[in-house]
């Protein structure tokens, strides 16, 4: 897309390019192209965000007050663009962008000082304990129950697909500390150390054959009651409220343009005969198809950007329909790479992770994580609520019920 940028934004931009080209080293992006899996490894994502905690960039979306970089729609646009152009790996979104924004706006001051500054650099990792066994779409009806006993509550149950509890320190969780009237009400949100005693971890692999989701057991953990955020019983407000930076809160166009530019670059390379695989007019107009799609869904991006102040939520519709359009789009590019590779695709490569093989691999770097990218990508449209739940919020806002 053309944009026309003025004369300091295009100043920005060339200081962004020439950070990238000096701190994102070749084995960083690599890593990061050699990820199947929806979340990068720590080892990837934190060398990365370190490098930009230095720089001042780790938190682009976060108000200068709590150590955002001051940035205008047109610099943050700019920086998710150029930053997923050169292959840089996402960072962790559950501390920077989820539970960063609710500190904010639900913690108490010295819940902000204690973790916000954490968040920040990279200290803590944290990972999000919403959905349980018969919880998910229907995550009102959750069952993990806190009851206060004293100075502390203490936490019975289990929470499921939790990405990542197996490197994080820290899990914000949505507990029942009470019944209501409605199942919404009676939920409290919870900021827990993961190291308590008490609480296990058991691991489970994707289709892609990733260890990236596991279940989290809770036998008696005791949680001190200053990581209570907010009121009790009030959690489902503060969860929702999280669920919309979860949806809406990333510039996805500039990752779905990368990864789209190259499935292309494999299709110049790849012959179907003679011909490169590009050559072929169904290859060529799913791309153009894409292409388009990805353009509407970034001028939908900047349109909700542009109408929030720094750290504002984006809103129950605009988040649904962003989380939507980018992951149906995710696997309409997933799905075109492994059509781009042909019978190269039954060289699938389970082994993990692929940027650190020793032996020789089956492929080359472009074609090898095709094919668990593929599998990995069916699970964007169930992670942070199904399309199915996105398409029920949006209606349910347009008919006003
Ligand atoms: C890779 C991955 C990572 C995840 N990471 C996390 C995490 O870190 N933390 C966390 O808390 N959760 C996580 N989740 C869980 C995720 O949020 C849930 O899987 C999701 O909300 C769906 O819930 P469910 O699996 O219980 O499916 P169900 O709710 O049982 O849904 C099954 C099917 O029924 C449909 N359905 C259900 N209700 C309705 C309805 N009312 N109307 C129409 N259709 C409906 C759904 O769309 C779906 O197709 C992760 C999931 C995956 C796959």
């Amino acid at each position: 897309m053309d944009f026309s940028f003025t004369a300091d934004e295009r100043a920005f931009q060339a200081e962004t390019r020439a950070f990238l080209d000096a701190k994102l080293t070749p084995d960083l992006r690599r890593a990061q192209a050699l990820t199947p899996s929806v979340f990068a490894e720590p080892d990837v994502t934190l060398r990365w965000h370190r490098i930009l905690f230095e720089q001042g960039w780790a938190a682009p979306a976060w108000p200068e007050e709590f150590g955002g970089p001051g940035w205008s729609v047109a610099q943050r646009y700019i920086f998710e663009v150029e930053t997923a152009l050169a292959g840089a790996p996402p960072l962790n979104p559950l501390g920077l962008r989820m539970v960063g924004p609710v500190i904010m706006k639900f913690g108490s001051p010295a819940q902000q000082r204690f973790y916000l500054p954490r968040i920040l650099s990279g200290e803590d990792y944290w990972c999000q304990g919403y959905s349980e066994p018969g919880s998910g779409s229907d995550l009102a009806s959750l069952r993990t129950r806190a009851v206060r006993d004293g100075t502390h509550y203490v936490v019975n149950g289990s929470k499921i697909w939790t990405t990542h509890a197996h490197h994080a320190n820290r899990m914000f969780a949505l507990l029942r500390t009470g019944d209501g009237p409605r199942k919404q009400d009676g939920i409290s949100f919870f900021l827990i150390d993961t190291s308590s005693p008490g609480i296990s971890i058991r691991p489970i692999l994707t289709i892609g054959g990733d260890h990236e989701v596991n279940q989290v057991f809770f036998d008696d953990v005791r949680v001190p009651a200053e990581n209570l955020v907010g009121r009790e019983g009030h959690g489902w407000g503060y969860g929702k409220y999280l669920l919309e930076f979860e949806r809406g809160g990333a510039m996805a166009s500039g990752r779905l343009r990368a990864a789209l530019r190259a499935v292309e670059t494999m299709a110049r390379r790849y012959r179907d005969g003679e011909e490169p695989v590009l050559g072929d007019p169904d290859v060529a107009t799913r791309l153009s198809e894409i292409e388009i799609d990805i353009d509407a869904l970034e001028m939908t991006e900047l349109r909700v950007m542009s109408s929030l102040q720094t750290g504002q939520n984006p809103g129950a519709m605009s988040s649904s329909l962003l989380k939507l359009r980018g992951s149906e789009l995710q696997q309409a590019i997933s799905r075109l790479a492994v059509a781009v590779l042909g019978t190269d695709a039954l060289f699938f490569e389970p082994r993990r992770p692929l940027y650190a093989l020793n032996e020789p691999a089956l492929l080359p770097d472009d074609a090898l994580p095709v094919v668990a990218k593929y599998l990995d990508a069916r699970a964007y449209t169930i992670f942070g609520g199904t399309s199915e739940i996105q398409r029920d919020i949006m209606a349910k806002a347009l008919i006003g019920i």
